[in-house]
């Protein structure tokens, strides 16, 4: 993959197309963009995926974290459906195997509200056609022998899946890249240049590249590019810690899910457990209360997890908004400036449609789903 990573290289003068940030967001959009024939130029400030995007827990959970059918839950369930397809054509465009692997998430209940609402979930979801399975005590324990005797039963979710975040984000480059994408590492964008209303490119320290199209991807720092441009751009971090655990015995066989925590068995044997959300800035240190909170989580739906051995501890920070939306389509007031930020708690899940999106954007081709929603210059219920 042709990637700049000497800072004094110097940039192109113009590309077809500017993405700023190469997370999950960025380089799927110049995947997309570069299939379609353009040409994009990723800049990225520090190294590909070095952010939320290479750090994230890797769930494809639509169902799971839906309260609601809408527009938001669509855009989940039509991301789920594009990795199968997605992975085999990174894997043989790339030979990166992004461990794409469709294990289900069980959800246990314990009490009577809560037993209540997964319930009037799964109803919601049975009738619009999606696969998900109410399961009493007795099933829960023989389907997931490792959780704990307190279960009073669980929903299941057989086709929410689990990818390796970071590996996703690698294949995607390198797959850009080998349509015709370029990338440059160690290079902050600085600001996007404007010529009366329209976007004219951006600059890179000392240098200027022109374009006509600006993509910003820039996860939760995208906000910062909202003052220079006259614009509200409502993201800030969210930030949310990680464990990886090799356990004792056994792990279970699919994920296992709570409000509050949730174990991932990995392909390696191993256990992701996660996890917190703290508005604390751009801090991503790993903190005791963390690792307790983390533990306390995922000990009441899997006892035994705490005799594992604790090989990591991490953490990212998501790009979340005030409404929880994502924020993706033309910015109305500039013209060439595209937004796809903001997706929160789901950027691995979305990532991958939203680079689509994108590149449909820009051929001018009708959107795969409904963009209204996520407006960029939507009104929010309260300020960032
Ligand atoms: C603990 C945790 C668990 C998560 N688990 C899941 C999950 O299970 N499933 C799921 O779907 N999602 C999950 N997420 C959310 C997901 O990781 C994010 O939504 C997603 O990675 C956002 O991708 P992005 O490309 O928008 O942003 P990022 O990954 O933040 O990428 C933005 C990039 O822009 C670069 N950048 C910033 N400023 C500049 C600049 N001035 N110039 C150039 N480059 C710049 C950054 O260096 C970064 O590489 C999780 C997140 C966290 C923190």
């Amino acid at each position: 993959m042709p990637i700049i990573s000497d800072p004094r290289t110097a940039l192109p003068k113009s590309a077809d197309v500017v993405i700023v940030g190469g997370g999950v967001v960025g380089c799927a959009t110049a995947f997309f963009l570069a299939k379609a024939g353009l040409a994009p130029l990723v800049l990225e400030r520090d190294q590909l995926g070095c952010e939320a995007s290479g750090e994230a827990a890797g769930m494809l959970a639509p169902q799971a974290e839906a309260d609601q059918a809408g527009p938001f839950f669509e855009f989940g369930l039509a991301g789920r459906r594009l990795f199968s397809p997605l992975a085999e054509e990174l894997k043989a465009a790339t030979d990166i195997e992004i461990e794409h692997r469709p294990i289900g998430i069980l959800v246990p209940f314990f009490g009577d509200s809560d037993r209540e609402a997964l319930l009037a979930r799964a109803r919601w979801q049975q009738k619009s056609g999606l696969s998900v399975q109410a399961l009493d005590r007795r099933e829960a324990i023989a389907a997931e022998p490792l959780l704990t005797d307190k279960v009073e039963g669980a929903i299941s979710f057989p086709e929410e899946a689990h990818v390796n975040s970071r590996g996703l984000v690698m294949a995607l480059a390198a797959a850009a890249g080998k349509h015709g994408a370029s990338f440059a590492t160690d290079r902050p964008v600085t600001s996007v240049i404007r010529d009366g209303d329209k976007v004219a490119g951006v600059r890179c320290a000392d240098q200027t590249v022109s374009t006509r199209t600006v993509v910003l991807a820039a996860g939760p720092w995208s906000g910062l590019f909202g003052e220079a441009l006259g614009l509200s751009i409502p993201v800030s971090p969210a930030k949310g810690e990680l464990l990886l655990v090799r356990p004792e015995g056994r792990l279970p066989d699919r994920i296992v899910y709570s409000k509050q925590a949730y174990l991932i068995p990995t392909s390696r044997g191993e256990a992701i457990l996660g996890t917190t959300t703290e508005f604390v800035g751009y801090d991503k240190r790993s903190t005791l209360a963390g690792l307790g909170a983390i533990l306390s989580g995922v000990s009441q739906l899997v006892p035994t997890v705490g005799s594992a051995t604790l090989l990591r501890a991490w953490a990212g920070l998501r790009p979340h908004t005030p409404d929880e939306l994502p924020l993706l389509g033309r910015h109305p007031r500039i013209e060439g400036l595209i937004l796809a930020t903001g997706h929160h708690r789901n950027g691995i899940l979305l990532g991958p449609l939203t680079g689509r999106l994108v590149q449909e954007l820009i051929l001018g081709m009708p959107p795969s789903i409904p963009l209204d929603p996520f407006r960029p210059d939507r009104s929010m219920p309260f300020p960032a």
